[in-house]
């Protein structure tokens, strides 16, 4: 499944607008933050601590989609460099310990040849896998299930090219949503943004790469992310 140009531009465009206001957005909600921090301890002593706590959880979402928004400007032509791919791996793996633990998911990192040698963006690179994983780890926890949580993760070499699955046993998508999953903003989420995935296939187009869903409801679903190789 294949995004358009269209729907590229639309990003691209999206971004600039989004670059434009961000920051101006930004400010008020640092100093926002700022003062409430400074309130923190007389609110603790009337016991309303509960309330700056919900102000700041919720500056820190805006923050986070304005950073998702400003991803999507990001100029096209990643800063590459050689990374050891089994590194890299491990180092996202390792970020997402405790939420994994705290949601019953086990992220399987599978052993990853130590020769096998990308040349990305490494930033770019962590943050398309950031938000493959944390989709797969909010569609296990979004279903009631009996068997446990399992996220894999497996790399290889193919053709000159490196190809990294990651894989859930979450609860699949329908047609249409595989269909629709790269577009800007689509989401079925109460709270998504729908800008994740958009935003890694772009990452992964600027790279000279393709990343490619298969998914089947109630089955799970697998990411196929190919790169060149170094
Ligand atoms: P968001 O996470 O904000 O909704 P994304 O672009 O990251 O936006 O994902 C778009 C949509 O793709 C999600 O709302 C969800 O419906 C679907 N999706 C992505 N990854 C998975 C997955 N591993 N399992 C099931 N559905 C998924
Ligand atoms: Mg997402």
């Amino acid at each position: 499944i294949e995004q358009s140009a269209y729907q590229n531009d639309k990003l691209a465009m999206l971004g600039k607008i989004a670059a434009a206001i961000a920051h101006e957005i930004r400010n008020p909600l640092t100093s926002i933050r700022g003062f409430i921090q400074l309130l923190l301890p007389e609110l603790t002593r009337v016991g309303k601590e509960e309330y700056a706590r919900i102000v700041i959880e919720e500056i820190d979402r805006a923050n986070h989609i304005i950073y998702e928004f400003l991803n999507s400007s990001k100029p096209s032509t990643p800063d590459k460099q050689q990374v050891k791919l089994d590194h890299l791996l491990a180092e996202v793996r390792l970020l997402f310990e405790s939420e994994a633990i705290m949601k019953g998911c086990d992220i399987e990192l599978a052993h990853i040849s130590p020769a096998l040698v990308v040349c990305v963006d490494v930033k770019q690179m962590k943050q398309v896998l950031l938000n493959i994983i944390r989709n797969s780890l909010e569609a296990i926890s979004g279903v009631a299930r009996k068997e446990r949580g399992m996220i894999r993760i497996t790399a290889a070499e193919h053709h000159a090219e490196v190809i990294i699955c990651i894989q859930d046993n979450g609860p699949g998508m329908d047609y249409h949503t595989q269909s629709k999953l790269f577009d800007p903003f689509f989401t079925t989420k109460l709270e998504g943004t729908g800008l994740g995935l958009a935003v890694s296939y772009r990452i992964i187009r600027n790279h000279g790469g393709h990343i490619r869903v298969d998914s089947e409801v109630g089955q799970g679903t697998r990411f196929k992310i190919t790169l060149p190789l170094c």
